[in-house]
Parts: structure tokens; C-alpha cells; sequence
């Protein structure tokens, strides 16, 4: 019995699959099937009525039916528009024939005496058909198709209006605490959320407020969701998600009923969990969509804040959680008191929570034993936990591919280096012309960064393209984990960005377009040692710009006169000229140096910093140079207990 059922609804699955997957097939059959069953009564019917004769249809040519007319062979003539029927006088056949323009036909006929009359060729059926049926299908079909259309787009679909059942996720996740690592103040931040899910009574009884929504903020894949389902996972409860993209492109209504159906079900679940995905999409405020308003993005959002006014949370204890990465977009009216009031961030990883998230993901993978996680970790500055996860399924898909028993460091650095500066792409050609420019420029850099006290020292430098853009590469690491930057410290990183345009000038007497990235990174560090670290003598200690948003990049606010935004132009300017005399000075005194590294370069493609500082060594001893490399450290480098926490990066 259950058997045949299955059978049975498994047939109807297919079936509807069938039909959502070809809209248009099902259409053309239907269609055809219309118009075939059209020809049949409008043509093989089309002399019934009085021609309805119970005798056997024979179709013949016209000038035949004329013989038969003057031989007295057909008793009765029924002429139709496009048709002429003859009953056979003996009443066995009926004649048919198209008709032709044969002005004598009645004239013969008269002179027969035959009866003769004219008939309507369309019958009822087929008028019914032509004129109602027809369009009706025509129309059911492309409306279907379209349906079939958005609901594709949309993922739920015009039939399921109002129901949740596709967009909203329910689960009961088992993330824990331990499975996110490096974001500590935010995890204790949530924490008491938790114990309210676990225990709601112990907090109504004292009457405590318990925050209604919590915003997560913070850049993609740094683990807002998976700290939303940690908080699921931990108090075990239903974890209802939906995100706010999946509102776009849906029709005006639609949003709020999915929203007020959301906390339907999240509070016949309760205590539970509701997480807004990207509720930027829907919560952005009115102001900022130049576009003018969106109906249906502003019916979800009050829907939204109806729900989360309404529902009292000591009867239903549901916890709204949302995440963004563009909080300053957000309407201020979702920020009030009793909505997202409390806002944790959810930042990138620092060295310490590297190490963490690399190892919680390491943990599935089969990886050698002397693998050195931290050299990794210092590597993969400025990446966010879910780049980490990306790295390490990397590095084992590398492995895997050597046909290697276990992951090695080596693959790792190689994933590592994959995803800092997009896949190797040693097919990629590039012209002599511009592989002569990308060697001069990078041995620039490279040069400067390891003669310049203060900045960082070289670990890599390549001429393999990478990615689309980057041409070549320079990857510096500085020696220590810090916080602070020094004044003669931003000075030296300014010198070596400009030092990749100024080699260019030296050796290849032609500047090329491969530095706007450096010029513009220079530019800003100089600009911000003005405005914001009251480094210069032309603002002095006085602050020109803040940062509103101090995660995330965020917006700058500038306060100042014009008078002192042409002194700072000025005074820019003058400091990027002096600093780039500065480089060529230095890079003309290392011109040998410089054509080694190129040698080097041109033969390798790529060489490390040990070798950088060999050939600056070599050159400085043959010139009889007193030595600018920092004290030689390259040996105890391989121990790694200093923490590097910053890793820089200056492309072609
Ligand atoms: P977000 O929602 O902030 O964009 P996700 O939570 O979707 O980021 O992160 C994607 C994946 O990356 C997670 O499922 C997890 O595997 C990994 N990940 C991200 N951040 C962390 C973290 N802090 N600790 C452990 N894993 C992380
Ligand atoms: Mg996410
Ligand atoms: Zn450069």
C-alpha cells in the first residue's frame, strides 16, 4: 500500500517537475492539440448541418463534380465559402470538393434542376474555439510561462503568495561557541542571550528587558551568521533565517505577508531565533535610494518594525538577530530602543583569532605534522575567517591534486598566496616590453624597502602575473607584531610606493601607468599623517578629518577651512616631490644592485627577501658602500614567536 502511494506521488513529482522545468514544451503541446482539434471541426465539419450526410465522404476535382453536375449524377449542391458539397444521386457518396471561381456552377445547376444552396463553413464548435478558446489558451499559456518565470527568480512564486515555506530556512542548528573563533568581545556579547533563550522565566520573574534585536555588524565572512546559529546552537533552539536580498524583485505585498508569517511561526516556536541575512537590503533608509522610494522594500521594512514593536517578549521570547556589512545605510528608524538597539561587531580576525579559526578549520583535514600554523596566520593579515576555511580547503585540494598522502605547509603558503593575490597565472603572457617595466618597477620597491630604515623587509618578490590586474608583486612583512607606526616609518612606506614609478624613470626612462595604485596609497598615508596624526608642520597638532565609522573603513569627516585645504594641497604635493627625489637619489647610487635583482628576476621570475638582501650585500661590499640593510636577523627568522601582525602589499 505505502509502496504504491510512493509510487504514485513520486509519478506526480516528476510530473510537476516536468512542468516547471518546460514551460514552454507543455505550452506547444497544448497549443497544437488546440489548433489540431480547430482544423478538425472547422474543416471536416465545416459542411455539416444539412450536409451532415450519413455517407461516406469522397474528395474529387472540381472539373469532375462538373461532369457529374451534366450527367445527372448528384441529386443536391451545398456551395460554402471555400467548399462545395454534392449528395450523389444515389444517395452512397457525398462529393467534395475546393471550390473554384466558376460563375456558370448556379447557371448548370439551374439548367439541371438540382437544388442548390449555400452554407456557413465555421460551425458553432469552431467559432467557440476561434473566437474564445483559443485566445483563452493563448493567454493562460504565456501567463503560466511568466509565473513559472518568477517563481524561478523569485524563488517562492506567484501560487505560494503569502507562504513562507521557500524563503524562510528553519533549522536547529548545533554550531557551538567553539566553532567561531577570533571575534571574543562579540561572542561576549551574546552570550546572556543564551541563558535568557535557555531560562526566559528567570529574567521575567526580576521583569528584565532582555534586547529584542541584536545587529550584527561587520565586513562579509567574518562569521555573523555563524555566531547567529552558534547562539541557536547553544540555547538549542529553531534558527528561522531569511535574507533581505531574497525581498528584491518580488511583488508589492509579498515581503510584508513572508515578514508577519516569519514571527508567526518563529513564535509558535518560541524561545527561537529569527536572523535577517543582509537586512541592509530591506532596512536601508528612505533617504538613501536616489531612486525614490521602493513600495515593496518599505511595506517589508515596517512590516518589520511592526513585528518587532509588537511582539512582547516576555510572552514569546524571540530574539531578532540581523546581519550587515553597510550599518551606516541602515534606516534610523530600525536602530530605536526596543529594535536593533544593541549593535556587536563582528571584525576581522586578529593574529591570535587567525591561528584559532585556521586550526577549527584544519581539524577535518589531513595535514603533515610539522605543519607551522602561525606562519600562516602571520601571513593572512586582513583576511576574514571565511577566507581562512577558503585557504585551508585550498591547500588540501592542492595536495589532493599532487596525489599527496597528507596537506603540507607548503600547499598551504601556496593557497595562501592563491587567495592574497588571485591564482597564479604563469600561462598569462605578458610582452617583453611589459616584463621589462614590471621587473624594474618591483626591484625598485624591493630595493628601497630593504635599504630605508623602517620599513618593512621584503619577503617575496615576483614577476608572475597574478589575478587580472596586478602585473607583478612585492609582499613585505614587518618585523614586529604593532600597533603604532612611527613617523619615520610611514615616511620609509611612502618611499617605497614611490620607489616602483621612480625605478621605472631611472631605468627605463619612461614612466608607464603601473604605479596609480602606489601614487595613491602614498598620497593617502601623507595625507593622513597631516589630518589625522598631527604629524606636519603645516596642520600641526590640529586633527583635519575623523572617522565616523571607525570599522569598516568607514566615512571621513573633514573640518577645515579652504585656506588650509590649499596649504595641505601644497604641502602634499612638496612632500611626495622631496620624498621621490629622495628614492631616485638612492636608487641611481643602487643602480647595480638593481640590475642584479633584474638579472635575478628575469631568470627566476621570482626571488625572496634572503636573496634581495644577498645581492644589495654583494653590491654594497664590491662599491665599497658602508652597509644600509638593518642588521642581518634572516636566520632567526625561522623561529617564529614574534607575531607579525601586518602584511603589505604593492602590486606591478
Ligand atoms: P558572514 O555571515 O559574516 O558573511 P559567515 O558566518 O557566513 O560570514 O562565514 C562563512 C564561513 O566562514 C563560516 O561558515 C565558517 O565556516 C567560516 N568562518 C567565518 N568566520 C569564522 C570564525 N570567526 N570562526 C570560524 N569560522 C569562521
Ligand atoms: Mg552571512
Ligand atoms: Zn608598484
Amino acid at each position: 500500500m505505502n509502496k504504491n502511494q510512493n509510487k504514485q506521488n513520486n509519478g506526480n513529482n516528476n510530473n510537476n517537475n516536468f512542468f516547471n522545468k518546460n514551460p514552454i514544451v507543455v505550452f506547444a503541446i497544448f497549443a497544437v492539440l488546440v489548433i489540431a482539434i480547430f482544423r478538425t471541426f472547422s474543416v471536416e465539419g465545416g459542411l455539416s448541418g444539412e450536409a451532415n450526410l450519413s455517407s461516406a465522404t469522397k474528395n474529387i476535382a472540381y472539373s469532375e463534380l462538373k461532369d457529374l453536375i451534366v450527367a445527372n449524377k448528384v441529386s443536391k449542391v451545398f456551395i460554402g465559402q471555400a467548399n462545395i458539397k454534392a449528395k450523389a444521386s444515389d444517395g452512397a457518396v457525398v462529393y467534395k470538393t475546393r471550390k473554384v471561381d466558376d460563375p456558370r456552377l448556379v447557371e448548370n445547376l439551374e439548367s439541371k434542376k438540382i437544388p442548390y444552396s449555400a452554407i456557413d463553413e465555421t460551425n458553432l464548435m469552431a467559432d467557440i474555439l476561434f473566437s474564445w478558446v483559443l485566445p483563452l489558451v493563448l493567454f493562460f499559456g504565456i501567463w503560466i510561462f511568466l509565473v513559472s518565470r518568477m517563481q524561478k527568480n523569485a524563488g517562492g512564486g506567484i501560487l505560494g503568495v503569502g507562504s513562507s515555506k521557500k524563503l524562510v530556512n528553519s533549522e536547529k542548528p548545533d554550531v557551538k561557541f567553539d566553532d567561531v573563533a577570533g571575534v571574543e568581545e562579540a561572542k561576549d556579547e551574546v552570550v546572556e542571550i543564551v541563558d535568557y533563550l535557555k531560562n526566559p522565566e528567570k529574567y521575567m520573574i526580576l521583569g528584565a528587558k532582555i534586547p529584542k534585536g541584536i545587529l550584527l555588524v561587520g565586513p562579509p565572512g567574518t562569521g555573523k551568521t555563524l555566531l547567529a546559529k552558534a547562539v541557536a546552537g547553544e540555547a538549542s533552539v529553531p534558527f528561522f533565517s531569511i535574507s533581505g536580498s531574497s525581498f528584491i524583485e518580488m511583488f508589492v505585498g509579498v515581503g510584508a505577508s513572508r515578514v508577519r508569517d516569519l514571527f508567526e511561526t518563529a513564535k509558535k516556536e518560541a524561545p527561537s531565533i529569527v536572523f535577517i541575512d543582509e537586512i541592509d537590503a530591506i532596512g536601508k533608509s528612505r533617504s538613501s535610494s536616489p531612486m525614490g522610494g521602493n513600495d515593496e522594500r518599505e511595506q517589508t521594512l515596517n512590516q518589520l518594525l511592526a513585528e518587532m514593536d509588537g511582539f512582547s517578549s516576555d510572552k514569546s521570547p524571540v530574539i531578532v538577530m540581523a546581519a550587515t556589512n553597510r550599518p551606516e545605510i541602515l534606516d534610523k528608524a530600525l536602530l530605536r530602543p526596543g529594535r536593533f538597539d544593541r549593535q556587536v561587531l563582528v571584525d576581522r580576525p586578529d593574529f591570535k583569532g587567525r591561528m584559532e579559526i585556521l586550526k577549527i578549520h584544519m581539524k577535518g583535514v589531513k595535514f603533515a605534522d610539522n605543519i607551522n600554523v602561525e606562519e600562516i596566520a602571520n601571513l593572512t593579515t586582513g583576511l576574514a575567517g571565511a577566507d581562512l576555511e577558503n585557504i585551508v580547503n585550498e591547500a588540501a585540494l592542492l595536495a589532493g591534486r599532487a596525489s599527496k598522502k597528507e596537506v603540507g605547509q607548503k600547499d598551504l603558503i601556496e593557497a595562501v598566496e592563491r587567495s592574497i593575490a588571485g591564482l597564479e597565472k604563469k600561462s598569462r603572457r605578458v610582452n617583453p616590453k611589459e616584463k621589462k617595466i614590471v621587473t624594474y618597477h618591483e626591484s625598485g620597491h624591493a630595493l628601497i624597502a630593504e635599504v630605508t630604515k623602517g620599513a618593512h623587509k621584503v619577503t617575496k618578490v615576483s614577476v608572475i602575473p597574478r589575478g587580472l590586474a596586478a602585473l607583478g608583486y612585492t609582499l613585505n612583512t614587518p618585523e614586529e607584531n604593532k600597533f603604532l607606526a612611527q613617523k619615520h616609518e610611514l615616511i620609509a612606506e611612502v618611499d617605497v610606493l614611490l620607489a616602483g614609478r621612480a625605478a621605472e624613470e631611472v631605468f627605463i626612462k619612461e614612466i608607464s601607468t603601473g604605479a596609480s595604485n602606489d601614487l595613491e596609497r602614498a598620497t593617502d598615508i601623507i595625507k593622513a599623517m597631516i589630518s589625522m596624526y598631527g604629524m606636519s608642520d603645516v596642520a600641526g597638532l590640529m586633527v583635519l578629518e575623523k572617522q565616523t565609522n571607525h570599522f569598516l573603513g568607514g566615512q571621513t569627516v573633514k573640518d577645515y577651512s579652504d585656506n588650509m585645504s590649499q596649504k595641505v594641497d601644497t604641502y602634499v604635493k612638496e612632500f611626495l616631490d622631496t620624498r621621490y627625489k629622495d628614492v631616485l637619489e638612492t636608487l641611481k647610487l643602487y643602480s647595480g644592485a638593481i640590475e642584479s635583482m633584474v638579472k635575478a628576476l628575469y631568470e627566476k621570475e621570482t626571488i625572496d627577501g634572503k636573496q634581495v638582501r644577498e645581492i644589495i650585500r654583494n653590491f654594497e661590499k664590491e662599491n665599497g658602500l658602508e652597509s644600509r640593510l638593518t642588521p642581518d636577523k634572516d636566520e632567526k627568522d625561522e623561529d617564529i614567536e614574534k607575531a607579525k601582525s601586518h602584511i603589505s602589499e604593492t602590486q606591478e
